[in-house]
């Protein structure tokens, strides 16, 4: 037995699945999950010792490359100096302003210490401001685990959602409106019938929860213009885009400006941190000045925020954001090239840092598309390319990601492999 699989043993016994969030446990995928030791640059080492290149970073967090040497030192400097105060420090402030000046929408903005406090918080605060209770979400999309946010489209176009998940009540579910991502026609009939009902639009500007979709140009268009004329609060989630597909996250590459921001990962540079901001209008609705009560007893927690501002501070380098985004289009253009060559049916696309591959002949725009891609070949693929040393997300409804300490090397030897890969699957 390796040590991969005695750990897996060991912790389905004492963790539901083994796992401490789902898609851990290689069910997708199916096998024994990696389980991980430590990790450098754009290298990952398994419990067995085995060495990957690593394409999921945390899930977005490490766009700097794991255990950045200014990283680190910021959070010893940190950790040495107290742990938690459950009090204000500077620290946030400086936190607080720079993402106000890297991110134009927000004029005021508040720490939490995962994504989905941010997004579960965003929406009670869009709720509490405009007195209304439905919200419009988009199947595929996720947002953390919130309950309002856990539903998925009912039967039927126009139809409330149902929960997602058991323990969701349905009179809550029935409060969101899960409609088709990127139509921008069902969404222009939906508020011409309720638009005076919904209290907000949460959206991922480029979706990177059921695989990587990018939006059509009018489809963000139609949402801002939408919510200004309904009174509605438009909610950008940019957990998985923000400082990734740009500096100014997804709203600064397609020139949209939402109400309400979501953000996670990078800002936290690998330890729990989220945030929400935007219009200070709706923002100054948060307790302790206004009625929308929100809190945590780590929010702010200071060496989760030296970790992200040593982070924000390498990625905001002239230059940085190009060069993570020509690496990702090298290694997704090499990709569609080396199955091609092999006649594997496949393609992949990139925005920024992020990236989608999907055994379907064209990239997808829509969820009933990206349902279409061949799951199977997708799990075959992954098994072969982990055997090369190459880690990509376990299941083919994920958005993979490239960080800065991906050079030429990682992505020749990830060519080189998939090669291989693609060769044995057109036998
Ligand atoms: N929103 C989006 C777009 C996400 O991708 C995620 C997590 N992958 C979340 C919210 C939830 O963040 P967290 O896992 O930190 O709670």
């Amino acid at each position: 037995m390796s040590k991969n699989e005695e750990l897996f043993a060991r912790a389905q016994r004492h963790i539901p699945g083994g796992v401490n969030s789902p898609v851990r446990a290689f069910r997708s995928v199916g096998g024994t999950p990696c389980f991980f030791e430590r990790a450098l640059g754009a290298r990952v080492w398994d419990a067995d010792g085995r060495e990957y290149i690593d394409y999921v970073g945390s899930w977005g967090p490490m766009i700097v490359g794991h255990s950045h040497p200014e990283v680190l030192q910021a959070v010893y400097e940190r950790a040495a100096r107290g742990l938690s105060f459950g009090a204000p420090t500077g620290l946030e402030v400086e936190m607080a302003d720079l993402l106000v000046e890297l991110v134009p929408s927000m004029d005021m903005v508040r720490l939490t210490s995962s994504g989905t406090e941010a997004t579960m918080s965003a929406i009670r605060l869009a709720r509490g401001h405009t007195g209304r209770d439905k919200i419009i979400k988009f199947e595929g999309c996720y947002h953390g685990h919130g309950d309002s946010l856990l539903v998925k489209a009912g039967s039927g176009a126009l139809t409330f959602g149902q929960p997602s998940s058991a323990g969701v009540p349905a009179e809550l579910a029935a409060l969101t409106l899960v409609l088709d991502y990127n139509d921008t026609q069902q969404l222009a009939d939906t508020f011409a019938r309720i638009g005076h009902e919904i209290a907000a639009i949460i959206v991922e500007p480029v979706v990177g929860n059921m695989n990587l979709i990018a939006p059509r140009a009018e489809f963000l268009q139609a949402m801002r213009d939408l919510c200004t004329q309904h009174g509605a609060v438009l909610i950008f989630d940019e957990v998985m885009t923000g400082f990734r597909v740009a500096l100014g996250g997804a709203q600064a590459l397609y020139g949209i400006t939402p109400d309400l921001s979501t953000f996670g990962k990078v800002i936290g540079g690998g330890l729990p941190v989220g945030a929400f901001g935007g219009r200070r209008e709706i923002m100054e609705k948060l307790a302790p000045l206004g009625p929308v009560y929100q809190a945590g007893t780590l929010s702010g927690n200071p060496v989760a925020v030296a970790a992200g501002l040593a982070t924000l501070g390498l990625i905001r380098e002239p230059g940085f954001h190009e060069r993570l985004a020509a690496t990702t289009t090298t290694l997704v253009t090499g990709l569609g090239d080396v199955a091609s060559s092999h006649g594997v049916v496949f393609s992949a696309q990139a925005v920024g840092g992020m990236f989608g591959l999907y055994f379907r002949a064209t990239a997808p725009q829509t969820y009933a598309e990206v349902m279409e891609c061949d799951k199977e070949a997708f799990n075959r693929f992954f098994h072969a390319m982990l055997d090369e040393g190459v880690y990509f997300a376990p299941s083919a409804f994920e958005a993979g990601f490239v960080s800065a300490a991906h050079g030429a090397a990682e992505i020749e030897a990830t060519l080189a492999a998939a090669d291989r890969v693609f060769a044995q699957m057109a036998r």
